[in-house]
């Protein structure tokens, strides 16, 4: 730069001018990323000069994520990094552990109360539940047992094996009377279906005690009697005799009267 006065031009003097320099703008390039490098190609905007440059890989920017166990339901991890620009990831899943349960008896069942089994996780012992266990029922054990006769009852002493738990059962009297023996020899067999036979065609003059002869317990002697007999004489029936009154009540499993094949 050349200053020059306006009274008189011989008065100069001049002072430098720092040059520009370049200005490059980029014109081909392809940037670097994490794992691969990059380059450009450079041209200047005022007196286009070229330059060509290259960049190495720019690396990962890493961020640590710390580590977190696995649960019974949830999946855990291992420490890991993660780039901020790319997907680059030592991220590694731990499979959720399930549970495993142990059990144990909590509360032991009695005779008459139920127990509790608890079921817990080896791996979080908050994750629990239980079981009911059936009362056990006494263990009954005859102590003591006195056969009833046909003048006195008779009685059975048990006790439980457990609790200690004592029973008095009564055992009533036997009946006097022999179920079927219908002529009263005290033998049951095919006299007794002959005399019944009598009895019921009539115009033998035989009466006939139905505490003995009504062996289907349905309240009349009749035909059905008859048949229950001779298939208790016969056999195989499964039939048992059992006096219709003054005896030990029936229960539904010793009616006497099974149906004829
Ligand atoms: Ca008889
Ligand atoms: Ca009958």
């Amino acid at each position: 730069m050349t200053y020059t006065c306006t009274h008189d031009a011989t008065h100069t003097y001049t002072e430098e001018i720092e040059a520009l320099g370049h200005n490059y703008v980029k014109s081909d390039y392809v940037d670097p990323t994490c794992t691969t490098g990059g380059w450009a190609l450079l041209i200047c905007s005022r007196c286009s000069d070229m330059k060509y440059e290259e960049y190495e890989p720019l690396g990962h920017d890493l961020v640590h994520h710390d580590a977190r166990a696995a649960t019974c339901t949830e999946v855990g991890w291992e420490a890991y990094d993660t780039c901020s620009r790319c997907d680059y990831t030592t991220y590694a899943e731990i499979a959720a552990l399930g549970h495993n349960y142990a059990d144990e008896v909590t509360t032991e069942p009695t005779c008459t109360e139920t127990g509790v089994r608890t079921y817990t996780c080896t791996h979080d012992a908050s994750h629990t539940y239980t079981e009911e266990i059936a009362a056990l029922g006494h263990d009954m054990v005859v102590k003591q047992r006195t056969e009833p006769t046909t003048e006195a009852d008779g009685y059975e002493i048990a006790v439980c094996s457990r609790c200690g738990k004592t029973t008095r059962t009564t055992l009533p009297k036997l009946s006097a009377v022999k179920p079927g023996d219908i002529n009263g020899d005290n033998a049951v067999n095919m006299r007794d279906v002959l005399t019944l036979r009598q009895s019921m065609a009539g115009g033998y003059g035989i009466s006939i005690d139905a505490s003995v002869a009504d062996l289907n317990h349905d309240g009349s002697v009749n035909m059905r009697d008859l048949l229950t007999l001779r298939q208790y004489l016969a056999g195989g029936y499964g039939i048992v005799l059992t006096p219709a009154s003054g005896g030990q009540p029936l229960d539904d499993n010793s009616t006497p009267w099974i149906s004829a094949p």
